[in-house]
C-alpha cells in the first residue's frame, strides 16, 4: 500500500462538486487516511507550487488555489500515487479521458477541479504540508 495527497480545488468546491468526487474517490478505491476543509492562503499556495515559481501561470495559480475553499485528501491505495493520477485525468480537461474526475468537473486548464501528487516522494511531502501526524488514520 501507498499513499498519495490531493486536493479538490476550490473551483469544484465552489461548484459543489466535493460530495460527487468524494464518492468517485471511494468508488475507485481509495482508502481516506485524512480530509478536511480548508482556505489554502497566498503563502501556503506559493509554497506548495513553488516548482512553477517561474512559469507564466504561476501568479493566476497562486491566486486561484487561495481564492475559496478547498478539500485536502491523504490517499492510500496500492500504487496510489499513479493510480489517483489516472482517476483525475490529464491536466488540461480538453484531453483528459471519459469518466476522469477531470474530464466530468474540470472547467479549464487552472481551474481543473483536483490535485494529484506526482510521485510517491512529493505525495509524503504534500501530506505532511497540510496534515500533522495526529490527523491521519492508521
Ligand atoms: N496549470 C495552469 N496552466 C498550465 C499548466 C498548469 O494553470 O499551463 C495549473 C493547473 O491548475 C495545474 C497546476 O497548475 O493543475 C500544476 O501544474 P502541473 O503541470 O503540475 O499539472 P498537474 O500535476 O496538476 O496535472
Ligand atoms: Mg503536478
Amino acid at each position: 500500500m501507498s499513499r498519495t495527497f490531493a486536493i479538490i480545488k476550490p473551483d469544484a468546491v465552489q461548484n459543489g462538486h466535493a460530495g460527487a468526487i468524494l464518492a468517485h474517490i471511494q468508488k475507485a478505491g481509495f482508502k481516506v487516511l485524512g480530509m478536511k476543509l480548508t482556505q489554502v492562503s497566498m503563502p501556503q499556495a506559493q509554497r506548495f507550487y513553488e516548482v512553477h515559481a517561474q512559469r507564466p501561470f504561476y501568479g493566476e495559480l497562486t491566486e486561484f488555489m487561495s481564492s475559496g475553499p478547498s478539500v485536502v485528501l491523504a490517499l492510500e491505495a496500492e500504487g496510489a500515487v499513479q493510480k489517483w493520477r489516472d482517476t483525475i485525468g490529464a491536466t488540461d480537461p480538453a484531453e483528459a479521458a471519459d469518466g476522469t474526475i477531470r474530464k466530468r468537473f474540470a472547467e479549464s486548464k487552472g481551474r481543473n477541479a483536483v490535485h494529484g501528487s506526482d510521485s510517491d516522494e512529493n505525495a509524503e511531502i504534500e501530506i505532511a504540508f497540510f496534515f500533522a501526524g495526529t490527523e491521519l488514520v492508521g
